[in-house]
C-alpha cells in the first residue's frame, strides 16, 4: 500500500506545518483497521497562523483580475487529472471507499469544479442601472476569509466544492476536513500551491469539532460553509450567526425515490443502486425511503435482490472491488443499530442485514421491504448501506409520503410518462431532484438542500452568489436637491 503519511498535519500559508502539541489523529484504512498514518489536530497557535495567513492573503487575492485567479484553479485542475490514481488511491486509504470509485468520482469531480470555477472567476459581474440621469452600478465582491468544514465521505470533493467558488470570487480560505479523513484537503492545498495559489490563500487544519468552532467564531471570517450532520449545522450555523456570518450548510437527509409502475424496472432499481449502496451508502442525497407503486413491487424486490448479486466485495485498493467497507468502526456500529432497529420494528428483511465475516467494518448491502413511514429507518439518517422500500398507491399519496419529512435535501422520480414527472419534481419539497436518474451532481448544476438539510448551494451558479456579496454604487450626475 502507498505511503499516505504526509509531510505534516497541517497546511498554512503555502507550506506544511505541524505542532505535535495537538491531539493525536490516527488514520485508519477501514478495510482493514490498520493505522497508515497519524496527525495532530490543530493547536490554537496552528488556528491563529491558518487565520492569519488567510487574512494577510486576502486582499491581494481579491485585487486579482478574475481571469488570473481562473488561471491558477484551471492548472490545479490540470494537475488533480494528471495525478488522479495517486489522489484515488489516497482518497480510498481514507475513507475506504472503492478505487474503482475514487478513480471516477472524486478527484476527477474536484478537478471539474476547478476548471468550472475557474473559468467563471473572470466572469464574475455586477451590473450597471440607468437612473434617468443619474446612474449606479453594482460589484460583485468576494466576502473575505471563508471557512470550510468538510464530512468524511468525500473529502477531496468537498474541499474542491468549496474552495473553487470560493476562491474564484477573491475570497481566501481555511478548511478543517473531518477527523476521519484528513488527508485529501492536504493534497488540494499542495496543488494549489503548485498551480500559482499564493500563500495564504488556501489553508488546512485538522481537528475535532472544537477546531471547526474556534475558527468560525473568529472576528477575521466573514463565511462559513460546511458539509455534515444537521444537527452539527444547527451548531454551526448558530455560531455563525453570533457574527452575522454568511453560511452554506449542506446537511443529511432521508431523501425519497417514488418508483411509478409504467417506469423502466431496470433504470429504477439502477437508480435505487446508486442512491443506497454507491459508496457504501455514505451519500448525503441517497435515496433511502424507496417508495414502489403497489403493483410492480415484487418485480422490483425480486429485480433488486438479482442485481445485488453483482455486488464484489473485497480490499477496495483492488480495482474489481465494488463495494468497501464503512469509514470507521463508529459508522459500522450506528449503521448495524439502525438495521436492529428495523427488524425489531417489523419490516421485512429482503437481503443483507449483518456485518460482514472480515477485516474491516463491512456490512452487507441491506434491503428492507414493508416498511412504514413511522419506522426509524424511514425517518432517520442512516449513512450506510441500507434501503427501505415502500409501497403506494397513486401519485398524490406518493408526494404527500414523500414529503412528509424535515429533511429536503433531494428526490427521485422513475416513471414513463413525463407530464407526471414535471409534476411529481414540481411537487417534491427538496433542493435536488433527478428524473429517471439518481446522484448525479455534475458541477454546471446547483446542489444543495430546502427544510432542514440546509442553506445555499454548491456548485452551478448559484455558488457565486453564496461567495460574495453586491456592493451598490450610486452616481449622482447633477447637483444635489437638498430640502434646506
Ligand atoms: P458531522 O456533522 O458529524 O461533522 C461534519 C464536520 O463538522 C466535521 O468536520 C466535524 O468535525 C465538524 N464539526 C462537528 N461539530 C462541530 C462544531 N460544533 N463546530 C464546527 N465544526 C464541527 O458529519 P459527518 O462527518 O459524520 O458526515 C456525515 C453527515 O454529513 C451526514 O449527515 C451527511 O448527510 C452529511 N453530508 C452532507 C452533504 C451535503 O452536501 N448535503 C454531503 C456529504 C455529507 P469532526 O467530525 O472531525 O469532529
Amino acid at each position: 500500500m502507498r505511503n499516505v503519511q504526509p509531510k505534516a498535519s497541517h497546511y498554512v500559508g503555502g507550506a506544511y506545518a505541524d505542532d505535535t502539541a495537538g491531539a493525536a489523529i490516527d488514520v485508519t484504512y477501514a478495510a482493514t483497521g490498520e493505522k497508515v498514518a497519524r496527525l495532530h489536530a490543530a493547536t490554537p497557535a496552528i488556528v491563529e497562523q491558518a487565520l492569519a495567513a488567510a487574512e494577510a492573503a486576502r486582499r491581494e487575492w481579491a485585487a486579482l483580475p478574475g481571469v488570473e485567479r481562473g488561471r491558477v484553479l484551471r492548472r490545479a485542475a490540470d494537475l488533480l487529472r494528471e495525478r488522479n490514481r495517486e489522489l484515488s488511491e489516497i482518497e480510498t486509504i481514507d475513507t475506504g471507499k472503492p478505487l474503482q470509485e475514487t478513480l471516477v468520482a472524486d478527484a476527477a469531480s474536484a478537478a471539474d469544479a476547478l476548471e468550472w470555477f475557474g473559468g467563471i472567476a473572470a466572469a464574475v459581474r455586477g451590473e450597471h442601472v440607468q437612473l434617468g440621469s443619474d446612474w449606479a452600478y453594482t460589484i460583485r465582491e468576494p466576502l473575505g476569509v471563508c471557512v470550510g468544514i468538510g464530512a468524511w465521505n468525500y473529502p477531496t470533493q468537498i474541499a474542491a466544492w468549496k474552495a473553487a467558488p470560493a476562491l474564484a470570487c477573491g475570497n481566501t480560505m481555511v478548511f478543517k476536513p473531518s477527523e476521519e479523513t484528513p488527508l485529501c484537503a492536504l493534497k488540494l492545498a499542495e496543488i494549489l500551491t503548485e498551480a500559482g495559489a499564493p500563500a495564504g490563500v488556501f489553508n488546512v487544519v485538522q481537528g475535532r469539532g472544537d477546531v471547526g468552532a474556534a475558527l468560525i467564531t473568529d472576528p477575521r471570517v466573514a463565511k462559513v460553509s460546511l458539509t455534515g450532520s444537521v444537527p452539527t449545522g444547527r451548531k454551526v450555523y448558530a455560531a455563525a450567526a453570533e457574527g452575522m456570518r454568511h453560511v452554506t450548510m449542506e446537511l443529511g437527509g432521508k431523501s425519497p425515490m417514488l418508483v411509478f409502475d409504467d417506469a423502466d424496472i431496470d433504470a429504477a432499481v439502477g437508480g435505487a443502486i446508486l442512491g443506497n449502496f454507491y459508496s457504501s451508502g455514505q451519500i448525503c442525497s441517497n435515496g433511502t425511503r424507496v417508495f414502489v407503486q403497489s403493483g410492480i413491487k415484487e418485480a422490483f424486490l425480486e429485480r433488486l435482490t438479482e442485481r445485488l448479486q453483482g455486488v464484489v466485495m473485497g480490499d477496495p485498493l483492488d480495482e474489481a472491488v465494488n463495494f468497501g467497507p464503512l469509514v470507521s468502526e463508529a459508522q459500522l456500529q450506528k449503521v448495524l443499530g439502525h438495521i436492529e432497529a428495523g427488524v425489531a420494528e417489523g419490516a421485512t428483511l429482503v437481503t443483507g442485514g449483518k456485518r460482514v465475516q472480515r477485516d474491516g467494518w463491512y456490512v452487507e448491502p441491506t434491503v428492507f421491504a414493508d416498511v412504514a413511514d413511522g419506522m426509524s429507518i424511514a425517518r432517520e439518517e442512516i449513512f450506510g448501506p441500507v434501503a427501505s422500500v415502500l409501497t403506494f398507491e397513486d401519485e398524490a399519496e406518493g408526494i404527500a409520503r414523500a414529503n412528509a419529512t424535515s429533511f429536503g435535501l433531494a428526490a427521485g422520480v422513475f416513471t414513463a410518462d413525463l407530464a407526471r414527472a414535471h409534476r411529481v419534481a414540481a411537487a417534491f419539497e427538496a433542493g435536488t431532484c433527478w428524473i429517471n436518474t439518481y446522484n448525479l451532481t455534475p458541477v454546471e448544476i446547483g446542489f444543495g438542500g430546502s427544510k432542514q438539510s440546509g442553506i445555499g448551494r454548491e456548485n452551478g451558479l448559484g455558488a457565486i452568489e453564496h461567495f460574495s456579496q453586491l456592493k451598490t454604487v450610486y452616481v449622482g450626475m447633477g447637483g444635489v436637491d437638498a430640502p434646506y
